[in-house]
C-alpha cells in the first residue's frame, strides 16, 4: 500500500527559501581583518543567490549538471555559491586550497569543473594552476587580489559583483530530483588519487536535520556559529545548510585563521559556538594563555576530524568553553557519531569518559564492527574491530569520472554496500564508538597493536607538552615500535626519561607500549585539512630526518 503523504522532494533550494524568509534577518558576518566585519542578512545572501544563479545561467551558460568550482576561504560570498549552485540544478566543488598545485590540477580536471569562482586574495594560488585546468571557460573573482595576475589566462575572467548587479533577486529553483548530485568534494588523498564523494540534494537536506538535533549540535536562532572549518571540508561539516534551516548566525573567519584574530573575533562578536579540528584549538589555547580575553560567550566548540585530547577538552572546560566531540569523514557527510553522554551519566564521574568517546549513532548511521577475518564483533565496549557504517548520508561509492561508472574500491567498501571506515575502535552496548586508531597509524608491535592516539593524548596532557604525535617506524625485533615526536612549550626543561614515566605513571600505558624511540620537533607537520600529516613524519624518519 502506497503512503498517502505528498512527495515533496528534499532539495537544497528548499532550505535556502526557508532561511532567507523565515529566518530573514540571521546573519551572515564575513571578518575583513580591519575595521567593521561584513554584515548581510540571510534574506540578502537569499536574493543575491537568486542574482548568481541567473548570472550563470545567463552570462555564463552554466546548464544540467555543470560543475561549478569554489576556490574560497569562508565567507558570505562562498555561501551564496554553496546555495545558488546546487539550487539551480549544477554541481558545487568545493576545492581545498591547500592542496599541492598537482592534485588541485588533477582534482578539477577530474571533475570537469567549468566555472571557477575564486577569493582574489586566492589569485597567486590559482593563477599559475589556470593554464592545466582543461575544463575551466570561466573565472569569477570576489573581493580584493591582483587581477593582472590573470592577464594571460584562455579562460574568461569576471567580476562576481558586476555579474549580479541588476540580475533578478528571485529565481525559479527548479523541482529536481531529491537524488541528483548537489555537491562534491574530494577526500584529500593520503593514498592514491584523491577520490570524489558526490553529496545528494536529499543527502545534504537529512544530514542538515540530524546537525541540528538536540544530540548533535542542537543550536537554535539564539546562537551564531564561529565556522572554522573550512567550506572546502566536508561541507563545513554541514553548518552553512544546518544553519539556514535554524537561523543560526555564522560568524565567518575568511582568511584570518590564526590564533590572534580568532581570539579577536570572539571577544569581539561574541559567537556561542564554534567548530574546527583540534590543533586549531590547541593554537587557540596558547594564545588565551599568553594574552587574556573574553571568550565567555563559546558555550559549545564542537571537535572533531581527528581525535580530541581529553586535555585539551580539560583545558577549554576550564575556560568555560564546552567542547562536544564529533567523528566523521568526507564520506559520511560528515557527522558520523556526537559524544553527548548519556541521561545516566550527567552530573557522574562517567560524564567527562563519554565525552572523550567519539559519541553515539544517531537515527541514520547504522554501524558494525568487523574483525580481521571479516567477522562482527559485539558491540561489548571490549572487542576492537575496523567501523563499517551505512545510511542516508554516507556515500556508497566515489565518482569515477565524467561518463564513467562510480568506483567501489574492496578496501573502500564491503561487497554488501557499507562503507569501510578505515578507522578502528570499539563500540560499547549502549552505541557509543570509541576510536583507538586509524587502521593505518596502529602501531603493530610483536603481534599487539598500540594505539598511537592513546601515546598522543596520555603526552599532550603533560604540561610541558604542546602537540605530539606518535608513529609507528620498523623494527628488527618487534616488526614495528612508536616513534614519539614530541612538540615542547617554550622554557620547557622535560627530558625524553621524565616524559616516558609521566607516561607510564600518570598517562596509565602499560610498559611494553612505552615509546623507546624520542624526537623533539619544532612543530607537528600538518595535512590540508589541519590535521597530524603522519605520512610526512614517517617519510622523514625514513630519511633520517628524525634522529
Ligand atoms: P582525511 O582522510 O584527509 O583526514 P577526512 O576529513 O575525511 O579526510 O578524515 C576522516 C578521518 O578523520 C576519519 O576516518 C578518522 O580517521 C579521522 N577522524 C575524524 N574525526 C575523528 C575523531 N573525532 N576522532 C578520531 N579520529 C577522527
Amino acid at each position: 500500500m502506497l503512503s498517502t503523504m505528498q512527495d515533496v522532494p528534499l532539495l537544497i533550494s528548499r532550505i535556502l527559501a526557508h532561511g532567507s524568509s523565515i529566518h530573514g534577518t540571521s546573519l551572515v558576518t564575513t571578518w575583513t581583518g580591519e575595521g567593521e566585519p561584513a554584515r548581510r542578512s540571510y534574506a540578502e545572501i537569499g536574493a543575491r543567490s537568486a542574482q548568481l544563479a541567473h548570472a550563470l545561467r545567463e552570462d555564463l551558460g552554466v546548464e544540467g549538471d555543470d560543475r561549478v568550482a569554489t576556490l574560497m576561504w569562508n565567507n558570505a560570498e562562498h555561501v551564496e555559491a554553496y546555495f545558488a549552485i546546487p539550487s539551480m540544478g549544477a554541481v558545487l566543488h568545493t576545492l581545498n586550497l591547500r592542496l599541492p598545485a598537482e592534485q588541485l590540477i588533477w582534482i578539477a580536471n577530474h571533475a570537469a569543473d567549468r566555472v571557477v569562482i575564486v577569493n582574489g586574495s586566492l589569485l597567486p594560488l590559482l593563477a599559475p594552476l589556470l593554464p592545466h585546468l582543461t575544463s575551466v571557460e570561466h573565472v569569477v573573482v570576489s573581493g580584493p587580489g591582483d587581477r593582472s595576475l590573470l592577464g594571460g589566462a584562455s579562460a574568461r575572467v569576471h567580476e562576481y559583483e558586476e555579474l549580479l548587479a541588476g540580475k533578478p533577486t528571485a529565481y525559479e529553483w527548479p523541482e529536481l530530483d531529491e537524488r541528483s548530485a548537489a555537491a562534491m568534494c574530494y577526500t584529500s588523498g593520503t593514498t592514491g588519487d584523491p577520490k570524489g564523494v558526490v553529496y545528494s540534494h536529499r543527502s545534504i537536506y537529512l544530514h542538515s536535520m540530524q546537525v541540528n538535533l538536540t544530540q548533535s549540535m542542537g543550536l537554535t536562532d539564539q546562537d551564531t556559529s564561529l565556522v572554522v572549518v573550512p567550506q572546502f571540508h566536508v561541507n563545513a561539516w554541514g553548518l552553512p545548510h544546518a544553519t539556514f534551516m535554524t537561523g543560526v548566525s555564522m560568524l565567518m573567519p575568511d582568511r584570518f585563521l590564526q590564533p590572534v584574530p580568532l581570539a579577536q573575533m570572539i571577544e569581539q562578536e561574541r559567537p556561542t559556538h564554534a567548530a574546527a579540528v583540534p590543533t586549531i584549538w590547541q593554537g587557540l589555547l596558547a594564545e588565551l594563555g599568553a594574552h587574556s580575553r573574553d571568550v565567555s560567550s563559546l558555550g559549545q566548540v564542537t571537535i572533531g576530524g581527528a581525535a580530541c585530547p581529553p586535555s585539551l577538552m580539560e583545558a577549554f572546560d576550564k575556560l568555560g568553553m564546552r567542547v562536544c566531540h564529533a567523528w566523521g569523514m568526507t564520506e559520511t557527510s560528515p557527522l558520523g557519531t556526537v559524544a553527548r553522554p548519556p541521561a545516566h551519566a550527567v552530573g557522574t564521574e562517567e560524564e567527562f569518559t563519554y565525552r572523550t568517546t567519539q559519541g553515539r549513532f544517531p537515527a541514520g548511521v547504522e554501524a558494525r564492527l568487523t574483525g580481521p577475518g571479516g567477522e562482527r564483533l559485539p558491540w561489548d565496549g571490549e572487542s576492537a574491530g575496523e567501523l563499517e557504517v551505512r545510511g542516508p548520508w554516507i556515500a556508497g561509492a566515489y565518482y569515477g569520472g565524467e561518463g564513467a561508472e562510480v568506483l567501489r574500491p574492496a578496501d573502500k567498501f564491503s561487497e554488501d554496500g557499507w562503507l569501510k571506515t578505515g578507522d578502528v575502535g570499539t563500540i560499547s552496548a549502549d552505541g557509543y564508538l570509541t576510536l583507538t586508531d586509524r587502521a593505518k597509524d596502529v602501531i603493530k608491535s610483536g603481534g599487539e597493536w598500540i594505539s598511537s592516539v592513546e601515546l598522543e593524548n596520555a603526552l599532550m596532557a603533560h604540561p610541558d607538552v604542546s602537540e605530539a604525535a606518535v608513529v609507528a617506524v620498523p623494527d628488527d625485533r618487534w616488526g614495528e615500535r612508536p616513534l614519539a615526536t614530541v612538540v615542547l612549550k617554550e622554557g620547557s626543561t622535560a627530558d625524553f626519561t621524565a616524559l616516558r614515566s609521566f607516561l607510564a605513571e600518570e598517562g596509565g600505558i602499560a610498559k611494553w607500549q612505552l615509546p623507546e624511540r624520542w624526537t623533539v620537533i619544532e612543530s607537528v607537520p600538518k595535512t590540508s585539512v589541519g590535521k597530524f600529516d603522519k605520512k610526512v613524519l614517517r617519510r622523514q624518519y625514513a630519511e633520517g630526518e628524525l634522529d
